[in-house]
């Protein structure tokens, strides 16, 4: 099982969070006008990376915070947590 330390409560079992998906993932700007491709890349193309990732976690039975949690795919080592706001 995974421990995960959310940043506004502390180490906490992977059971009260939630897998939330790629962090690294942009919207597109507001008013701008974009292809249809480029909407369905966002909203439904994602990577599969094998190793490092950056990804979204909310901490669902704690603060309910959004949180994002930089975490080995293979190993499952989280290396370090951040609030959802901080840059990266
Ligand atoms: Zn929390």
């Amino acid at each position: 099982m995974l421990h995960i330390k959310c940043p506004h409560c502390g180490l906490r079992s992977q059971n009260e969070f939630t897998y939330g998906g790629d962090a690294t993932v942009k919207r597109p700007e507001l008013n701008k006008e974009i292809s249809d491709q480029e909407w369905d890349n966002f909203v439904y193309l994602r990577k599969s990376p094998r190793g490092n990732h950056l990804e979204l976690w909310q901490h669902i039975s704690g603060c309910r915070q959004w949180i994002k949690v930089e975490r080995d795919t293979l190993t499952h080592e989280i290396f370090k947590t951040f609030k959802a706001n901080e840059e990266v």
